[in-house]
Formats: C-alpha cells, structure tokens, sequence
C-alpha cells in the first residue's frame, strides 16, 4: 500500500503536458499563460491629466498662494476623449479632465480645489512642481515590452493588463474537463425525500463544486446503480468525452463494488489500489493510454478529501500551473488527537484555524468520521498526522493545509 507522498506522486507524474490554445482574452480568466504578451503601443498612449483642472506652465505660478493668487487666462476647454486645438502659452491655461490629454505647451495640471474661476479667467491658489498631475505616456507599459510572462495566472488584474495592453486573445492552457461519475444504488436526488435504504447524493454536488473551485469544467454523468453493465457503460461515456474522469464510490471491497472489476476489464492500467490514509484508504488510480481516471471513495469526506489532495493538484498540472499545493503553516492542536486502532496511516484532520496573541491555533471541527460531512464544511484547513505519529497531544504542533488559501508552492 502507498503512502500519501507516493500516491500523489505516482498521480501526478502521469499528468499529460497541456497543449495551449489561443481563445478569447474574456474566456481566460483563471487560466496560465502559454505565451508571453507584449504591450501593443505605450499604456498611456499619451501624456494625459490625473485631475479636473486647468493645463498649466508650472513656471507662470511660482508666486501663486491664496494671499497672491496669479491669473490665468482660460483658452478652452478639453474634457477625455478630445484633444486640445491649440498650445498653452505664458499666461494662459486650458480647462481639462482627467484622461484628457495634456495640450502642447503645457507642463503641469492644477488640480480644479485650488482654483478659483473667473469669467474667462481663472486664479491659481497654490504653486506646484513641473510636471504635477500629468501621467506621462508609457508610464504603465512600454510599447513593445513584456508585461506578463508565459506561465503567469490570469487574475482579473493581469486580465486588465492583456486589455490595455491590445491583447483581446491569449494564448492559455485550457480548462480541463473532467468528468463526475457517481455510483451507488441507495443514492436519490437532493430534491427528493430519501425512501428505505436510500441516502441523498452528495458527492455529486461537493465534487462538482471542487472541480468548478480548481477552475477546472465538469463533465456530469447519470449517477450509476451499483450493476456491472451501468458502470461500464458510464465508464466508457466518460472516457470518450474527457481526458480526466473521476469515480466516486464502488472501489472498496463491498460485493457491489464494481468499479475496479468493470476497469480491469476495460484494460487499464492499475497503478495504485488503496493509500496509508484516512480518510480515503480504498482511493485508486488507472490510466488507459493519456486517460486518467480516479477512483474516488464513497463516504463524502473520503471523497472530498481525496479531491483536494490530489486530483486538485492533478488538474492544476494538466492546467500548466507551477504551484500545485496549498500553503502550509505550522499551527498548535487545542485538543488531543489519537489516532488508535488507525495508526499507522497518515490522517488529515479537518481544523478550523485561528489567530490568538500571534499564535496559529488548529482546532478540530469536531466528530472526524469519514460520513460526517459537516466537518468538512466548518474547516478552513486541513491537519495532516504523519504515518509514524500515533497521537498528537493537546498544545504540540501540526502542520496544516490551509485550504481556503490559494496555492503557493
Ligand atoms: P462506497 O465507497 O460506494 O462503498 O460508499 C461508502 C459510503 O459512502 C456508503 O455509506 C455510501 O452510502 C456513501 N456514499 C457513497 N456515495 C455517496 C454519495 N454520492 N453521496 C453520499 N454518500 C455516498
Ligand atoms: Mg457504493
């Protein structure tokens, strides 16, 4: 059996390089860049105003203050959007709005507070420096520079850069579709009110949600009762629409548990049945040629944990990210934990974290068991127990994922 560094190791060293593709810049937030982009022209293309004021000489108001105002004499006014039709001289000043751009002649803006209008005329109250107020062309991005590099997370920040920059279309990895194949006979819709023997789905809706988080796209399958013909007729669905398919229940070693049988026959390849960890033990992994599949287990914690330790960063390779993992920090244990008849394996704790006096405090979400959902929902990280520690003593520390951050490493 593997443990967890092996497991993510051997799922991760079957990721397939992603080939790019160029789409629209508004399709490709949450993507990496592939290319590097270049800026087309300067950003600002022109010198332009910061301020609604009046385009100046800064040498015409060496004396201004409010006690010994200096008078200028207004030529016209330029809002954004339109260009001056004549120079600022000695003496003079142009009314001007922000973005507009600044007119020839002119230096420095005053900003409109500390100015007074009138007539044709306005007073300046305050002498500024050469060169206030202006934003020079090309202060953001040079034309011809590089302003993001290949490999860069488009974030709405560096979205907005690729518009400034002239970029409408990127050249990104793609979003990787995935597909969510649950299997259970007692499962019902949530919609429904569960009958004897039945349960509500859940894992079709947290993995979807897990596979939407890691900006991957889902591919939804039927949910499939616990017979050999509906599994592999799923299973031969989903492999031929996606390149990642994800299972969830069947790969324990229940009577019904199909899932492992169904794919052996299919003739992939098994790397690895079972992982030293709980929850998630009877997790599994297969390859047919470039396709992956993961076999997920069916207790809702087993399945969402097993999501965010390793098909999380599975996607996010096949996706051309380089940080793969979430941070993590050392935290003290409020409360003991004991691992007993279960050592031996590694155990990630579902914690909530908390600051108290400069000290990060991990404490759990209460019962651990893999059914219980609601510890899942109340963590904002992740302990992990090593293999070789059997229990954990309340105030000793741990190292904890923190889960709702995003990737650092
Ligand atoms: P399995 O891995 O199929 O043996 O399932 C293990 C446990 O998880 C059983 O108690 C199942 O009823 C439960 N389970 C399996 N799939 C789901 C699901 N989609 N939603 C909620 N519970 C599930
Ligand atoms: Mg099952």
């Amino acid at each position: 059996m593997l443990n967890i560094e092996e497991a993510l190791r051997a799922i991760l060293d079957h990721a397939t390089p992603p080939t790019p593709v160029t789409i629209a810049l508004d399709d490709a937030a949450g993507l990496v860049l592939a290319e590097d982009v270049m800026a087309r022209g300067n950003v600002p293309p022109f010198a332009n105003s910061a301020m609604d004021g009046f385009a100046v000489i800064a040498a015409d108001l060496q004396q201004a203050s409010e006690a010994t105002p200096v008078r200028l004499h207004i030529l016209e006014d330029v809002p954004a959007g339109s260009v001056a039709t004549q120079p600022v001289r000695p003496g003079t000043a142009i009314r001007i709005m922000t973005g507009a751009p600044l007119p020839d002649g002119a230096d420095t803006v005053v900003h409109v507070e500390v100015t007074r209008a009138e007539g044709d005329d306005v007073l300046i109250l305050l002498a500024l420096k050469n060169g206030v107020n202006v934003r020079r062309a090309g202060e953001d991005m040079k034309d011809g520079a590089i302003v993001l590099t290949a490999g860069t997370v488009l974030r709405p920040g560096e979205v907005g850069v690729c518009a400034a920059a002239g970029q409408a279309t990127v050249a990104v990895y793609p979003r990787a579709r995935v597909a969510i194949l649950t299997t259970g006979s007692e499962l019902v819709d949530a919609t429904e009110v569960p009958g004897p023997g039945q349960i509500r789905d859940a894992n079709a809706h947290s993995l979807r949600a897990q596979v939407i988080a890691l900006g991957a796209e889902p591919v939804i399958f039927a949910r499939v009762p616990d017979t050999r013909e509906a599994v592999r007729s799923a299973l031969e669905q989903a492999l031929a629409r996606t390149d990642v398919v994800l299972t969830n229940g069947g790969v324990s070693v229940g009577d019904y548990d199909f899932v492992k049988d169904v794919l052996q026959e299919m003739g992939t390849e098994l790397v690895f049945w079972r992982v030293k960890q709980k929850p998630g033990k009877p997790m599994a992994f297969w390859t047919l040629g470039s396709k992956l599949i993961v076999g997920l287990p069916g207790n809702p914690v087993s399945c969402m944990v097993c999501t965010e330790e390793y098909v999380r960063p599975l996607v996010r390779q096949m996706m051309g990210h380089t940080l793969l993992y979430r941070p993590v920090r050392t935290a003290v244990l409020d409360e003991r934990y004991a691992k007993g008849s279960d050592a031996g394996r590694a155990h990630f704790v579902r914690v909530r974290l908390q600051e108290r006096d400069g000290v990060l405090h991990a404490m759990s979400t209460g019962p651990q068991g893999s059914g219980i959902l609601t510890s899942m929902a109340l963590a904002t990280g992740i302990a992990i127990i090593p293999e070789e520690t059997p229990i954990v003593e309340a105030g000793q520390p741990v190292r904890v994922q923190l889960t709702g951050l995003p990737e650092d490493h």
